[in-house]
């Protein structure tokens, strides 16, 4: 709920610009910073509002529906122009937040289709059943839609034969900016099991099989890009969407792509849920994975034993000298967590495996990590067996720079408008996202938690995203891609 304090600082006095007629100029206010000056033909008496109150107001005796959206655009544009950092006029503010209102029932539509196809990460009939529903949507919203189909796959040790499909959509407009939009139309989810959770509406949540995770942010993606069209707002120079069909699984189809997309972007925004309390994160852990293998010999261990080079006496070895890599000070960790050895008990193992856990907050920490490794393993107890290492980045880890700092700080004044306050997180916990793909190769601002509020992501009951976040960050996005375009956001 917007507070009347908040209200207060957008109580900004009218103008009417010669050429519109007052009735119309009275429902949408220009900012006085804009006008430059207060004429006394712009003060129409009509009493400004919270904007949850405004909608019925604009069924009443204002525009039809059909010049809403052009001339709030036309008015921001006019606004935007002529000053870098003005703040939006109270009824500009109000009567997005109209339009974002009157969007999330189609939102919600959008969400019940989507959490009924099935769309687990290795189901590739439900990723592909789900792509098409995703680039139907967009073409109808008036974008270059494909759907392209991997073709270069950094195979992991858990990578299906067949990865499912991405989404790819363009939409030109006529400044320069370049934005991106990106969520994941997977989950890790098995088919079979939408029946314990269908959509459905209970009181101030919509509960459904992979909604929080990441239909929500697939569902937020279209609306987004609906609310820009109804406002005729085209001032990006392009606005990539891409929804791509394998994050659950560490993105070994899409992770190259979504890089080279996101190389010359301006902004990514990702759309993976913004966690309980709607938090923005500008960092993410990197998470890795080391494979141990030791080959020896085997021979009779009654017997023989001496015949044989004891592979699990070698890993022991190897797992004694690893144990202490981990740099707790700067978020790197190692820790050995699987093993295996042997086949018989009388029999001198010829094979030995181990894997290990590993997370990072840069970069540079796995590369130097890995480096440190495959030096360590030149060091045999038994000089004839034969040790590898394999190094899996399953994701790197995201790193907050100054343009997504920028970009987050600039969506604290932009919820300040609901009279809301947003969260920024530049610490990273836990898990991984494709934003840290994202962020590979750009110098612009990637920002991660884009997402509906939602909770019980990857568990097997009651995942549900909340119904009130779904107006603020319908407005939040719509309005940081407005301000990116038009400049009022470096
Ligand atoms: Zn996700």
């Amino acid at each position: 709920m917007p507070s009347s304090s908040a209200l207060r600082s957008y109580d900004f006095r009218l103008r009417r610009p010669a050429a519109l007629p007052l009735h119309i100029m009275s429902a949408w206010a220009v900012p006085d910073e804009c006008a430059g000056r207060v004429t006394s033909a712009g003060n129409t008496g009509i009493p400004r509002h919270p904007p949850n109150l405004r909608p019925s107001r604009m069924s009443r005796s204002h525009p039809a529906p059909s010049l809403v959206g052009p001339l709030i655009a036309s008015l921001w544009l006019a606004c935007a122009a002529t000053t870098a950092h003005a703040e939006p006029g109270a009824n500009v503010v109000a009567d997005i937040h109209a339009l974002a209102q009157k969007e999330q029932q189609p939102l919600l539509d959008t969400l019940r289709d989507l959490v009924s196809i099935e769309s687990g990460s290795k189901d590739v009939e439900g990723l592909n059943q789900i792509a098409e529903r995703v680039a139907g949507q967009l073409k109808q919203l008036g974008g270059t839609v494909e759907i392209l189909q991997p073709t270069d796959v950094y195979r992991l040790d858990d990578t299906p034969e067949k990865i499912g499909p991405a989404v790819h959509a363009v939409f030109k407009g006529t400044g320069s900016r370049k934005i991106m939009l990106i969520a994941h139309m997977d989950t890790v989810y098995l088919k079979g099991m939408l029946k314990d959770q269908p959509f459905r509406i209970d009181g101030d949540k919509a509960y459904g099989l992979g909604i929080a995770d990441d239909k929500q942010g697939v569902a937020l993606i279209l609306h987004t890009v609906a609310l820009l069209q109804k406002l005729s707002f085209r001032d990006y120079g392009t606005l990539t969407v891409l929804t791509n069909g394998d994050e659950e699984i560490s993105s070994p189809g899409w992770r190259s792509t979504i890089t080279r997309f996101a190389a010359d972007q301006d902004v990514v925004f990702s759309f993976e849920g913004g966690g309980t309390d709607g938090t923005l994160r500008l960092a993410t852990s990197g998470i890795g994975s080391a494979y141990l293998t030791v080959q020896g010999k085997s021979s009779h261990a009654g017997s023989r034993p001496e015949g044989g080079v004891n592979a699990l006496y070698e890993l022991s070895h190897q797992l004694l000298q690893m144990k202490d890599l981990s740099k707790p000070e700067q978020g790197l960790k190692l820790n050995w967590t699987v093993s295996k050895a042997g086949t018989n008990r009388n029999v001198i193992p010829a094979e030995a495996t181990a894997q290990a856990d590993a997370r990072a907050l840069k970069v540079a920490d796995f590369d130097q990590l890995e480096k440190t490794l495959q030096e360590k393993i030149k060091n045999h107890l038994l000089p004839d067996s034969k040790v590898d290492l394999k190094f899996e980045v399953r994701r790197p880890p995201l790193e907050a720079n100054e343009a997504s700092r920028r970009v987050a700080a600039h969506g604290k004044t932009i919820y300040q408008e609901l009279g809301l306050s947003l969260k920024v997180d530049e610490k990273a916990t836990g898990g991984g996202t494709d934003a840290a793909f994202a962020a590979l190769k750009t110098n612009g601002a990637v920002v991660e938690g884009m997402g509906l509020s939602g909770f019980g992501a990857h568990s097997n009951d009651a995942e549900y995203v909340q119904l009130n976040s779904i107006v603020p960050r319908l407005y939040l996005t719509t309005r940081m891609i407005m301000d990116l375009s038009t400049g009022k956001l470096k």
